[in-house]
């Protein structure tokens, strides 16, 4: 399948040409056709799978057929504008009025739709992209809606207060899209996007992007779609089968931070994201690691804008090697250079952890996730097993042992998975950077490499399969 094959606007083709999209992913094969012809979706998938493409493609070649026949006949509502102030008309207060509204639930991933939006549309003259974000200054956003975008990009928060202080009009509305709407339920949005939905035509086309559909985002996604194409990417992405995970069992802070330096000390790693369960902590580590001689940053939700700006852009120049980052500040970064993700503190929810170890093996990358895993933590690892259907290999580095064993493989086995039957097979052996044979240690738990001579250990691992 081909980009030419989904019927494509020539401009678009030329930028995803530019951009190295050789073929479109499954999610994109499947949701842009059906986009274009104007259908409702509804879209299980995660971020990595190529989704805002699925709904941005379809849409810029609408906007983009528009332009045409503007081009042909009348005038935009911009060329209006402009030509009403080149009459010497006096400049009324106009709302801004949006053909495509996408939601999502953090000012990253709204960034980063909006950048991806310019790549897709940089060969169309007409259309303009902005992102509407809590954190940057009110100026900065009146500005923006004044050149009366055709596409909005928010969260629903600051949006709100635009839309209710009538600086934005919704009458226009001609595309809806819910990006990770499971997550924005989870942020507790689920009253503003209500809101928002309200103010928008009956008459739009809704796309909703979420890891799941069932629960609330499902009866919210049935709600506020009609006839909507279900379409669910079960890619390898997406179970994450790129992705490496091993965990460490730790006894005390000490000897976590210990560990720490050491798995940081890996020469495969090219960039990493350690991960904390407090803003407080992140910035502690960030710190300690800089002090240590590592070149870290921290980014999390107490950052203003433009600190949290400028560390992801040092993220991507490859400035900043280690990012010490909470769940919502991180969620969404896009950064296919970062090879390995710590989970320096477990994430409250399973689904959390799946999120976070998506921040690596980004665009067909191999990647490594590794968790520290105190004692009295083991019901967690349990829950986020069960979540994921895998079962997370323990891993021991000579030196840094824990002083209380771990459980073995053959007692940390998530319900219902059985060895020997089809389910419970051993994963294909994934090769990552530097594969060694690692010893099997005592209890069934795999030495690797001692602290002083670091090296990527290659635990055994079993998964359910296909799920
Ligand atoms: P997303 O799931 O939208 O966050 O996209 C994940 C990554 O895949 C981004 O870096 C995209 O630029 C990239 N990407 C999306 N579609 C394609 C494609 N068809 N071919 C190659 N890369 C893609």
């Amino acid at each position: 399948m081909t980009f030419e094959a989904l019927g494509l606007h020539t401009s678009i083709l030329k930028a995803l040409d530019e951009a190295g999209y050789t073929k479109p992913t499954p999610v994109q094969e499947q949701s842009i056709p059906a986009a274009i012809e104007g259908r409702d979706l509804l879209v299980s998938s995660q971020t990595g799978s190529g989704k805002t493409a699925a709904f941005m493609l379809p849409s810029l070649h609408k906007f983009a057929a528009t332009a045409n026949a503007a081009a042909q006949g009348g005038k935009t509502p911009n060329q209006e504008r402009q030509a009403a102030r080149a009459r010497g008309d006096r400049p009324r207060f106009q709302p801004a009025q949006p053909k495509m509204l996408v939601l999502t639930p953090t000012r990253e991933l709204a960034l980063q739709v909006t950048t991806a939006t310019d790549k897709y549309g940089s060969y169309m003259r007409r259309v303009k992209a902005v992102s509407i974000l809590g954190g940057m200054p009110y100026p900065k956003q009146m500005q923006l809606l004044s050149r009366n975008p055709e596409i909005l990009v928010a969260t629903p928060g600051r949006l709100i207060d635009h839309m209710e202080s009538g600086k934005i009009d919704f009458s226009e509305l001609e595309i809806l899209v819910l990006d990770e709407a499971d997550r924005m339920l989870d942020m507790g949005f689920i009253d503003d996007i209500e809101r928002i939905i309200a103010k928008t035509p009956e008459t739009r086309q809704t796309m909703l992007f979420s890891a799941t559909l069932d629960g609330v985002v499902g009866t919210m996604a049935r709600r506020i779609t009609k006839d909507p194409l279900v379409v669910a990417i079960t890619s390898a992405s997406n179970k994450h089968e790129n992705i490496q995970q091993r965990m460490h069992f730790v006894d005390d802070l000490s000897h976590k931070n210990k560990m720490l330096d050491h798995l940081l000390r890996d020469t495969a790693i090219d960039q990493a994201v350690v991960f904390t369960a407090t803003k407080r902590d992140a910035d502690m580590i960030a710190d300690r690691l800089t002090i240590a001689g590592f070149s870290a940053a921290a980014l999390h939700g107490d950052m203003n804008q433009g600190a949290r700006n400028r560390t992801l852009n040092a993220l991507r120049r490859g400035q900043v090697k280690v990012l010490v980052a909470t769940d919502v500040a991180a969620r969404g970064i896009d950064v296919p250079t970062i090879t390995h993700v710590v989970n320096y503190d477990l994430p409250k929810f399973a689904e959390d952890y799946v999120h976070r170890i998506g921040r690596t093996g980004r665009a067909g990358r191999n990647g490594l996730a590794i968790s520290l895993v105190n004692h009295a933590e083991q019901m967690n690892i349990k829950r986020i097993e069960r979540f994921t259907k895998q079962l997370i290999p323990v891993d021991v580095i000579e030196g840094l042992e824990p002083k209380r064993s771990a459980p073995s493989h053959a007692k940390r086995k998530p319900d219902g998975w059985k060895p020997g039957t089809s389910r419970g097979k051993p994963a294909t052996q994934r090769t990552f950077s530097k594969p060694s044979a690692a010893p099997k240690g005592e209890r069934g738990e795999y030495k690797s490499s001692s602290p002083r001579s670091s090296g990527s250990a290659r635990p055994s691992q079993r998964s359910f399969g296909d799920r």
